[in-house]
């Protein structure tokens, strides 16, 4: 399906507009490689408007907001992105290659995001309260940052920017948005948006550009006060060095390659069901794949048996489809690495085993669903983030050997473990090295939980009250209730 996307600009102080210096950069379809549209290419002097008026928004209108008021406007953006699910789940779908059936998901997520911390900056402005004694009242307020520099990658474009958006908004701050190159559309959608829902004027802009000029200058612009990045570790190391000069806070949301630990006791079955939905899902370009499976040995070779007939009747095909279950890689580069590590694989030692990609797709950036047999921890496959359909599997003899395994990777994103033993579910759970971890269940994630990785996979929590708390800055105001005493210094 060819859709008509006119060229993006650059939303600045209320305005749509092009780069300064004109530059622009082409935008392509994963499902077929052809070009969409062409992007605003943004630098310095476009960062640099865009937090001034932030700054301008910040200490201007939107901070002399009421709450009431300020958080209309937040319910206001939700109402509008559910009333047009039907339109940015098919651009997001375009634009990533992620299929239909699962963008219209995290469209509707994105909408809960505003209204949930609409919600909770209305319930938890209220700081806390010390009555140090009969002299002293002292209490804490929960007040905006300033501007909030957001980065985001191209994985979960629309819900991963409104998962930063929403409660930076919320809480008072004024935002500069620098999408990832590869998923500009739906960015910009949500610009358009926000000026329907009519916040005042450089309160929220969004920079299209380069990581190395548009992203780099954000994070060195000493007016921005913190920057929230999610994305790949070594670009989130880059990103902290750059931004030390000006003291920024940060919250680093970086990659992961998170096992999955199957006892023998498991429920089999629903075990294979989320092991494969865990990996497969959105392309396998999540964060939080499942991209080791850990399988203990008397039941290794049934359940590779059972993964293997998945991989074979997995949908591959066009994301525009409902029935698609996986679809194009995001863009020929990350095709060709993604491809590279399955070469690798085979040098390694391993079976690649993959299902089918319908001929009549050949086209796009497709990579079957795909099982690493005979893989050992010591593999780059199995240390490295492939972020692709592509699952490793290896075997285990005890719970001793298998926590081991499963925490030696430098990341420590996330974790899941499938067993009916209450007691060493709990026990396995809390030895694994990860931000977060599911027992007997997938991905199921509630807003009020925080979310974020250990290791190298991440810095902070964010989402429920700890996005709340990354975005306010906490004031601690003293009263003195009578006269108390002062030195009396040169009297
Ligand atoms: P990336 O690091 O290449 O890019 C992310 C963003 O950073 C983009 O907008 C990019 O333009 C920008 N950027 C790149 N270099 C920069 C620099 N020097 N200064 C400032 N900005 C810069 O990541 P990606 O390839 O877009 O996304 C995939 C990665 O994101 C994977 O590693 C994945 O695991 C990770 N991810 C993590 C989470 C999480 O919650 N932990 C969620 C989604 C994705």
């Amino acid at each position: 399906m060819k859709k008509n996307v006119k060229d993006i600009q650059l939303y600045i102080d209320g305005n749509f507009v092009d780069a300064a210096n004109q530059e622009v950069f082409s935008n392509h379809n994963p499902f077929t490689n052809d070009k969409i549209n062409d992007v605003a290419s943004g630098g310095k002097g476009d960062i640099d408007q865009a937090v001034s008026a932030a700054r301008k928004a910040f200490k201007g209108e939107w901070g002399q907001l009421k709450l009431k008021e300020r958080l209309a406007y937040i319910n206001k953006i939700a109402d509008l992105i559910d009333e047009h699910i039907d339109e940015i789940a098919p651009l997001e779908s375009y634009d990533t290659g992620l299929p239909i059936s699962q963008t219209k998901k995290m469209v509707a997520r994105a909408a809960h995001n505003f209204r949930f911390y609409a919600e909770m900056v209305n319930s938890r402005l209220v700081g806390e309260v010390y009555q140090v004694d009969d002299e002293f009242l002292n209490y804490t307020i929960h007040k905006p940052v300033g501007i909030a520099g957001l980065i985001t990658p191209w994985n979960a474009p629309f819900m991963l920017e409104t998962w930063k958006i929403a409660p930076a908004l919320a809480t008072g701050n004024t935002v500069v948005l620098k999408p990832a190159e590869w998923s500009p559309l739906t960015a910009n959608r949500l610009a358009e948006i926000i000026d329907k829902a009519g916040l005042p004027d450089g309160v929220f802009n969004v920079v299209h550009g380069y990581g190395e000029t548009a992203g780099a200058s954000l994070v060195a612009h000493p007016d921005v006060e913190l920057i929230s990045f999610t994305g790949e570790t070594t670009t989130g190391s880059e990103i902290m060095k750059n931004g030390a000069d000006s003291l920024k806070q940060f919250s680093m949301e970086l990659g992961g390659k998170s096992p999955i630990i199957v006892f023998d006791d498991a429920d089999f079955e629903r075990a294979l069901d989320a092991a494969t939905w865990g990996i497969f899902s959105f392309n396998g370009e999540r964060c939080t794949a499942n991209s080791r499976i850990y399988l203990h040995e008397s039941i290794a070779e049934s359940f590779t048996e059972r993964l293997k007939e998945r991989v074979q009747n997995i949908t591959v095909g066009d994301p525009m489809d409902e029935k698609t279950q996986v679809g194009p890689l995001i863009h020929t580069n990350h095709y060709e690495n993604v491809k590279g590590y399955l070469e690798l694989a085979k040098e390694e030692g391993c079976e690649v085993f993959s299902g089918n990609i319908p001929e009549e797709v050949s086209q796009g950036n497709f990579v079957a669903p795909t099982i690493l047999l005979g893989a050992q921890n010591h593999m780059r496959i199995v240390q490295e983030e492939i972020f692709g359909p592509v699952i490793a599997v290896m075997t285990f003899k005890n719970e001793e050997e298998v926590i081991d395994l499963a925490n030696d990777v430098r990341y420590g994103l996330a974790g899941y473990v499938w067993t009916n033993d209450i007691k060493r579910g709990h026990r396995v759970a809390q030895a694994i090295d990860s931000g977060m971890l599911w027992v007997n269940s997938q991905n199921v994630r509630d807003l009020r939980t925080p979310f974020g990785g250990s290791k190298h996979s991440g810095i902070g929590r964010e989402g429920g009250h700890y996005a709340f708390e990354f975005y306010t800055e906490i004031q601690i105001i003293h009263v003195a209730l009578g006269d108390h005493h002062i030195p009396q210094f040169g009297k």
